[in-house]
């Protein structure tokens, strides 16, 4: 038998055999598809996550259930707008049931220690809705001993030596990251040839208001989608920010699952 700490590519029983007793920690990465820019492609908040899934499950001896592919819409001041061809979205109502279906599964292989891991920023309060509706529910059904973990991957990446590494220059920061130096470095580490650094547009920074627009100002999104560049990016960086990552979630997944 592989050593594989997928879900998808376990035999059942096997499967079985780890979850049924329930101590198992389970990760759900929960990405969209979304574009990226000129210069990566539409899988990246799916891909991200279950990286960083895969390596925090090696350390704690847990299981990572195939992705939510599709995440809710894509907000313009943090993935650049819902317009853009290629980025296609769920209805709330629908990623709160999608994620809720499969907790409601995994809970009855035996699960009881769930990872939410978001890879997509706006998927976050549905994620938690999805959480809060699966144990009211699984509760009324006798199980009361289910716990969830929701948390974006990136917020892990808090060390400011790290962030220092990441954004020598002041003025530069992850507040407009999408599709930038953090993102770009971690798809340059993982699968370098999804990356193609030199189709990225330069661009200055967009100035957004403290107000959305529906229908959006399509204009206020710089044309590529980005919106900080990419320039920077590189493999090594994307090491740092996944192996800090890791360490961070499998520190707090041990110290709420022991
Ligand atoms: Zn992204």
């Amino acid at each position: 038998m592989n050593n594989s700490v997928h879900m998808g590519e376990m035999v059942w029983r096997e499967y079985s055999n780890k979850v049924k007793d329930g101590n198992c920690v389970v990760f759900v990465p929960i990405g969209a598809i979304e574009q990226h820019g000129h210069h990566m492609g539409l899988n990246v908040d799916v891909l991200l996550p279950t990286a960083v899934a895969e390596g925090v499950a090696k350390q704690v001896g847990g299981i990572v259930a195939p992705p939510v592919c599709y995440g809710y819409k894509s907000q313009q001041k943090s993935g650049g707008g819902n317009f853009y061809p290629g980025t296609t979205s769920l209805d709330g109502a629908t990623l709160v049931a999608v994620v809720k279906d499969i907790m409601r599964e995994l809970a009855r292989h035996g699960v009881r220690k769930f990872a939410m891991v978001v890879g997509h920023f706006e998927n976050y309060m549905f994620v938690v809705e999805a959480v809060d509706l699966f144990l009211r529910e699984a509760k009324m059904q006798g199980i009361d001993n289910a716990r969830a973990m929701v948390f974006s991957y990136w917020d892990f990446c808090d060390d400011p030596e790290v962030i220092k590494v990441l954004y020598p220059e002041e003025a530069e920061s992850w507040a407009l990251e999408h599709a930038g130096v953090f993102e770009t470095s971690m798809m340059m580490h993982l699968h370098p040839h999804l990356v193609k650094l030199e189709e990225a547009v330069d661009h200055p920074s967009p100035q957004f208001p403290h107000y959305d627009m529906f229908p959006a100002h399509e204009d206020w999104t710089p044309a590529p989608g980005t919106l900080s560049l990419p320039k920077g990016s590189s493999a090594e960086k994307g090491k740092l920010i996944l192996d800090t990552c890791v360490k961070g979630i499998t520190a707090a997944v041990k110290k709420e699952f022991p």
